[in-house]
């Protein structure tokens, strides 16, 4: 198929901050050495099917004028006003499911179904904020010695969000609702291989009537994000994404005294204790590494299995991942499709290399698969020792680190010895247990006898290398207003 390139991004005003025509100064301003960095490449084919070019200074100027000016008359709208736009936002998005499945695969690579049911997750995440965003936000009254004092949560203005390729629309939902909800406005840069993704989302937010600047598109490359948060009217931003990329945001936004969110990666670790269900155990094993095809933050990444079950464990988990139909993604019969991109699987297969080199055994897989595209095989490695890169880094893709110990300690402080820490898991038939073993892992969340997951009413995020901040549940809707607090006192009251 013969490439296209979108010369002028949809949604975006033509218009410049002084309302003058602006396509010349667009022309002359635009950076001669665009390389056209944003592009659809389907992964099952490696064919560049679209290209965008990036937004000029002033395409970007004018994105930022028209979100602070917006928000001056937003912040003033009423929870029922914002609800009722979200609500309409979660409708259509249900009412163009199958539409958006199809572009989220295309862009990205991921399953059909799982594309899917990412736009039904999306589409609760707006409607769990919708209803219970006024809720979450209400006035607080504090027991105070004399007199009154309230909580009053107010909105700070526009905001950053940068967004990463592997839920493209979970991931901005998650940040777009509840932010839009409490009364803040949002520019969303969205990851470049998936530009027409992020270009979807802004149109459904425009046919649900949301007013001009409320939400608005950011065509633009990763590295021109720092300077954007020395604009005095970005209030504040949120990164999901790699380490690096959330290092520059965060000294972007240090720098200026702004506040950030940054959501990261992770190695979780899959803990299987000895009185585990193996079946069903083996079972998750599956979904928490083959998800997305592997590409989740929260992904189980380690496989920490105690001695007395280690053999069983590895045998069935090794005959369910190799039984993998490889395919094309859009297939509904396939269960491995590709990797997001060329580039990633490169970069997998490369970690894989060096990780056998420094000593790793492949046990599964341990190849690309010889098919177009940017697929790799559903792969094990065992005898994993901390000189090898598999050990502290994060593996994305459909590659498990298979590790045996002695015993439940043992599982415990592996699971600690890593640089990340957002997710885990623990397997066991006494819940007890597990929670005691869930308390003493380093991470912001750790599921008993399921892979880490999502869902809109519960909170999200990690510690450590994994970032800081929360998202989803009533923590999410916290992170960027102002709890101001409001005192009355008597004029006689002590001071
Ligand atoms: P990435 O390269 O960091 O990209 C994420 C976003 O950051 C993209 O929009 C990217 O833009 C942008 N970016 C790139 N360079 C930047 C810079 N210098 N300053 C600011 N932004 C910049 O991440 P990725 O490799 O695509 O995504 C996978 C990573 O995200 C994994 O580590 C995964 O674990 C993590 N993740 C974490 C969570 C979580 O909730 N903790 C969820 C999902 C993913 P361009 O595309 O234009 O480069």
């Amino acid at each position: 198929m013969e490439p296209t390139i979108e010369k002028k991004p949809t949604g975006l005003d033509n218009k410049s901050d002084d309302g003058k025509k602006s396509s010349d100064k667009q022309q002359n301003g635009r950076d001669k050495q665009n390389k056209a960095t944003i592009k659809t490449v389907n992964p099952a084919t490696n064919e560049v099917v679209k290209s965008f070019e990036e937004m000029t200074g002033q395409e970007i100027e004018s994105a930022i004028s028209g979100a602070d000016k917006t928000y001056q008359d937003w912040k003033k709208t009423s929870y029922e006003q914002r609800a009722d736009i979200l609500h309409k936002v979660a409708s259509l998005m249900r009412k163009e499911k199958s539409t958006l499945a199809k572009l989220i695969t295309f862009e990205m690579g991921k399953l059909l179904k799982e594309s899917e049911g990412e736009i039904d997750l999306s589409a609760n995440i707006i409607d769990y904020y919708a209803d219970n965003g006024a809720k979450f936000l209400a006035d607080q009254t504090l027991k105070t010695e004399f007199g009154e004092a309230i909580v009053h949560h107010s909105p700070i203005g526009v905001l950053l969000g940068v967004e990463p390729w592997n839920f493209p629309f979970y991931q901005v939902a998650r940040f777009a609702a509840p932010n839009i909800m409490i009364g803040n406005v949002v520019l969303v840069k969205h990851a470049s291989n998936v530009p027409q993704c992020g270009i979807a989302i802004e149109k459904l937010f425009k046919e649900a009537g949301a007013p001009d600047g409320v939400y608005t598109n950011l065509l633009i490359p990763g590295h021109k994000v720092d300077v954007l948060l020395a604009d005095k009217r970005i209030k504040g931003a949120s990164l999901t994404g790699s380490e690096k990329s959330g290092a520059r945001l965060a000294e972007a936004a240090g720098k200026n005294l702004k506040k950030s969110v940054l959501e990261l990666g992770g190695s979780d670790a899959f803990i299987v204790l000895e009185d585990a269900d193996m079946d069903k155990t083996v079972e998750w094993a599956v979904v928490g590494r083959m998800n997305n095809t592997g590409q989740c933050c929260v992904a189980s990444k380690r496989f920490i299995v105690v001695e007395a079950v280690a053999d069983e464990f590895l045998k069935k988990f090794k005959e369910k991942l190799s039984a993998l139909k490889v395919g094309d993604p859009m297939d509904e019969d396939t269960q491995l499709g590709p990797l997001s991109s060329e580039a990633a699987a490169a970069h997998l297969d490369d970690q894989v290399k060096r990780s056998v080199a420094s000593g790793a055994k492949i046990l599964l897989g341990g190849k690309r698969i010889d098919r177009k595209g940017a697929y790799m095989e559903a792969t094990i490695l065992t005898d994993i020792l901390p000189n090898v890169p598999a050990y502290y880094e994060e593996l994305f893709g459909p590659v498990a680190s298979f590790y045996r110990v002695k015993d439940e300690a043992a599982a415990i402080e592996l699971a600690n010895d890593s640089p990340y820490g957002l997710g885990g898991s623990v397997f066991t038939n006494d819940i007890e247990r597990g929670k005691k073993v869930a308390d003493q892992i380093d991470t912001g969340m750790v599921f008993i006898n399921h892979p880490t997951w999502t869902k809109e009413d519960l909170p999200f995020g990690g510690t450590k290398r994994s970032g800081y901040g929360r998202e989803l549940a009533e923590l999410g809707i916290q992170e960027f207003v102002n709890k101001k607090l409001i005192r009355v006192s008597g004029l006689s009251d002590p001071f």
